[in-house]
């Protein structure tokens, strides 16, 4: 039966594919894809788990049957018993070896993907006691979960989620090569760096919100993606066909026919509109009235910086540096990548981008972008007004100044700009910069070479944007983070879907703040850019080069879409009708919003 959910759009275009479950359960597990090669090793972990679970199972059963009925109630005889059957079972073992050969899931992934469908056919069932035997088989892949911990291969770097076809392998028109998208509760920004290299063509989250780490990242991958659509992955089943339209923000699942081919046909409309925007690529974007304008690319990775130079970016505007540093523990890497790992990365960047700006942001952890990629909002009271950013840094001064040190390094090697995220108060500024000169004293004393760094605020809190004066007098340049300046002006968690209602780019208290910014650094001849969420939204480049804007910070993917705005803007008749748009009650109304 065809379903259609509803979420927020996050990333643009039209994804048509068989549905990847990510269950997310109490049972917190890896996933990833192995290689083809790899398929009867995980078999073998799974295998060499389920006899040490049996051979557990016996020795309690052994230890029950010696105990006295006072000391033990018969019952758990039983239990042990239909906990072996469990284990034992066909469905569940023969279900989790079809998930690893056939879709190359890691062994936990195949289990907890299996106990979800076998899981499904208990919840069926009429019988009361058959139903609750559901807690068993959880149980029982729980112990099979802590058996193979710490036997799980190293993650695959570029894994290929397709089984290679083989000889007699027929098209049983069964979806075997169809797209996949995947489905979770929710995925960690970690996670989701962890599927960036894989093939799928979509993403649904339950939660999440517009400007979410989680769909920051699925933007980055140039993928349509829908966030906080509810119960999806409750409603979605393993292998269901689903379209994902990630620019209505609407999920349909197991379409009919009719509307598969409505919205085949708007695929390939968007695929056209993409090929008509790669020709702007070489084309400067100057406005109509010859304002040169800067479109620069927002990475989260140093590989990042091929898509920047291919999207025509004429530097990176926003190394989200976290993503170095996060979901480690899962790769069985060490906590916090050192000064050599970190150089090694900053300078990937820096040659990748060949001669053009890179600038670095400093490691901004903390409320959705927890170190560990697990949530973190059962860990603080508020995250995101919490421990994060360059308090986080602050309070880790030994690791911000490797951080630093990696940084200056790099910088002899291009032109490298530092950015410090969350700067609030005037002694933050300070002890930023005296962390900033002893990094670079310990340099000099060690004659290791390093560059010089134009130094960069973002201005995300409101308190900043209402005290530019002091930030204008320690910083060549502003960048505006409107992701969390909107948070932090409205009250608005950017993660949370249950008030992403209210999360509004077009709120008068915003666009103030952004214009008085912008105004401010031009007035002192200060660089100011946008990297936030906004800079890369059509919706608002003009009103954004109206109020003085010439330097724009985005994803790769958005680059040439914001190109041809600027390309048909004239930039002198903007300006009066942004300062139209800031003085209304409504300025949403007048932007078309
Ligand atoms: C922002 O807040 O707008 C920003 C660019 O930083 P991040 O999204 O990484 O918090
Ligand atoms: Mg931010």
């Amino acid at each position: 039966m065809t379903l259609s959910l509803h979420g927020l759009p996050v990333a643009r275009g039209i994804a048509i594919g068989r549905a990847v479950l990510v269950v997310s359960s109490r049972l917190d597990v890896a996933h990833y894809f192995i290689q083809p090669w790899e398929v009867d090793a995980e078999i073998g972990r799974l295998r060499t788990a389920r006899d040490a679970v049996s051979q557990e199972l016996v020795r309690l059963q052994a230890s029950v049957s010696q105990m006295t009925r006072e000391e033990t109630p018969h019952e758990l005889a039983a239990l042990l018993e239909v906990h072996q059957m469990l284990l034992q079972d066909e469905a569940l073992t023969e279900g989790v070896k079809h998930w690893i050969s056939e879709r190359l899931y890691n062994a936990e992934w195949a289990l907890t993907t299996q106990l979800e469908v076998v899981a499904r056919q208990f919840d069926e069932m009429e019988d009361p006691y058959l139903r609750e035997r559901k807690a068993d088989l959880e149980q029982v892949v729980e112990r099979l979960l802590r058996q193979m911990k710490g036997t799980a291969a190293v993650l695959a770097p570029t894994p290929p989620p397709r089984r290679a076809r083989t000889e007699g392998d027929e098209d049983e028109g069964d979806g075997f090569d169809a797209p996949l998208v995947l489905v979770a509760h929710d995925l960690s920004p970690a996670d989701m760096l962890q599927f960036k290299k894989s093939v799928f063509a979509g993403f649904v989250t339950d939660v999440g919100g517009k400007t979410s780490h989680t769909a920051i990242v699925a933007r980055s991958m140039d993928i349509p993606a829908v966030v906080g659509a509810r119960s999806a992955s409750q409603l979605v089943r393993q292998d269901d066909w689903v379209i994902i339209d990630g620019e209505a923000g609407v999920v349909i699942v197991d379409p009919s026919p009719i509307i598969l081919a409505e919205y085949g046909f708007k695929q390939r409309q968007g695929e056209l509109e993409r090929e008509r925007l790669w020709r702007l690529r070489h084309k400067p974007a100057i406005t109509l009235d010859g304002e040169p304008v800067e479109l620069l690319a927002n990475i989260e990775m140093p590989e990042d910086s091929e898509a920047a130079v291919k999207a025509g970016a004429v530097g990176v505007g926003l190394f989200r540096s976290e993503f170095l540093f996060m979901g480690r523990e899962a790769r069985s890497l060490t906590r916090l990548p050192d000064e050599e790992e970190q150089y090694a990365a900053y300078r990937r960047a820096v040659d990748g981008m060949r001669g053009m700006p890179v600038t670095i942001r400093t490691i901004d952890i903390g409320a959705d972008k927890p170190l560990d990629g697990k949530g973190s909002k059962q860990e603080y009271l508020n995250p995101a007004l919490g421990l994060r950013a360059i308090r986080w840094s602050l309070a880790e001064p030994a690791m911000f100044l490797v951080q630093l040190r990696a940084i200056l390094r790099a910088a002899a090697h291009g032109p490298v700009q530092l950015l410090i995220p969350m700067l609030a108060h005037a002694r933050e500024i300070r002890q930023t910069l005296a962390l900033l000169e002893q990094a670079r004293a310990e340099l000099r004393g060690q004659g290791i070479p390093q560059g010089e760094v134009k130094l960069g605020a973002m201005i995300e809190i409101p308190a900043a944007a209402l005290m530019l004066r002091v930030f204008l007098k320690h910083f060549d340049f502003l960048s505006i983070g409107t992701n969390d300046l909107i948070q932090y002006t409205l009250a608005i968690d950017r993660a949370d879907e249950a008030v992403s209602h209210l999360y509004d780019p077009c709120h008068p208290a915003v666009l103030r703040l952004v214009a008085d910014t912008i105004a401010e650094c031009r007035r002192q001849g200060k660089g100011v850019s946008v990297c936030g969420e906004m800079a890369g939204d059509v919706q608002f480049t003009r009103l954004l080069l109206g109020l003085g804007l010439r330097s724009f910070s985005m994803h790769p993917s958005q680059i040439l879409a914001v190109k041809q705005e600027v390309l048909r803007a004239d930039s002198g008749k903007l300006a009066p009708w942004a300062q139209q748009v800031l003085d209304s009650d409504d300025p949403a109304e007048l932007l078309g919003a």
